[in-house]
């Protein structure tokens, strides 16, 4: 595996070794866990050469936010990826990723950045779309890899993709979990026993929503207030939002559907701002 730090070594490392193959970005954060590993693994099996982007993107970090106690360990990082058979990882610094400083041109989605977590992270998928963009430049892939556990995120470059013409397949993975069914995270690493105990009230809640799908439960709203009062459960919880969404437009559902729907939650654990979702098909 190769480690490249500028896009004009990556660009030639890239040529250099594709073939005939198609290329695969993974954009990830670093500090990977089995979650970022199944990314890895579907762009592998698919026969592409693989490129994965570590890079902590402060301009999706608000202030106040963690952007500095986010965990990091490259070698950690990188002996995984080889691991996996990752062909380069990308991890380019801020002046490569940012030579301006804060940068004049940004990529605003309409009426998708500012529902469910933009809410609570103003100014947050204005960064996502911004960095990848910026990366599918720099790495020009074929295709690019995401998880549904950022829901929002996977829909926020699926438009920009659309609505660009990037030219690029995104392809959507299934969110990995512990055994207790807690999503992995890298921020999962922000919490104490006790905390990370709690945490697995979030799946819990979406397990209750979808309970109560099954016994016929149709109205966005009732399935709202069933998650709400499963948080409510939790005295580490400080729950930010739960609902019923469209899996397009990710507009809050409040009365009857059919259909695949969204139920997606978001609550701080202690000081760890967690989230977690899943794609319901009403009938
Ligand atoms: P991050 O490093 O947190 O920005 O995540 C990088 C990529 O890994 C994103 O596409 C995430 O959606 C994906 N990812 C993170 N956690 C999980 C998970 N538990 N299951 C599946 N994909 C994940």
């Amino acid at each position: 595996m190769q480690i490249v730090q500028h896009p004009i070594q990556l660009r030639l490392n890239i040529e250099r070794l594709r073939g005939d193959r198609k290329v695969s970005l993974v954009p990830t954060m670093g500090f990977f866990h089995e979650g970022h590993l199944q990314l890895f693994r579907a762009a592998r099996e698919q026969g592409d050469l693989v490129v994965v982007s570590s890079y902590l993107n402060p301009t999706q970090f608000g202030l106040g936010e963690d952007l500095a106690r986010y965990p990091r360990d490259l070698n950690r990082d990188a002996a995984m990826a080889e691991e996996e058979r990752v062909d380069i990882l990308f991890t380019p610094t801020d002046d490569v990723m940012y030579p301006s400083g804060t940068p004049r041109t940004w990529v605003r989605l309409e009426n998708l950045e500012e529902k469910m977590c933009g809410r609570y992270r103003p100014g947050h998928f204005r960064g996502v779309a911004t960095v990848v963009a910026k990366l599918f430049n720099m790495v020009r892939p074929d295709r690019a890899h995401f998880g549904e556990k950022d829901f929002q995120q996977v829909r926020v470059v699926e438009q920009m993709v659309k609505d660009l013409a990037f030219g690029i397949e995104v392809v959507r993975l299934p969110t990995v979990r512990e055994n207790d069914g807690l999503a992995m995270s890298s921020r999962n690493s922000y919490l104490d026993s006790d905390e990370r105990a709690a945490a697995t009230i979030l799946h819990k809640a979406l397990l209750e929503g979808k309970c109560a799908a099954q016994r016929g439960e149709r109205s966005g709203n009732e399935i709202k207030e069933v998650m709400e009062a499963t948080l409510a459960r939790e005295p580490l919880c400080r729950p930010q939002y739960a609902g019923v969404y469209d899996v397009e437009t990710l507009d809050e559902i409040m009365g009857d559907r059919h259909g695949h729907v969204l139920l997606a939650v978001a609550a701080y654990v202690g000081h760890t701002r967690l989230f977690d979702n899943l794609v319901l098909a009403l009938n």
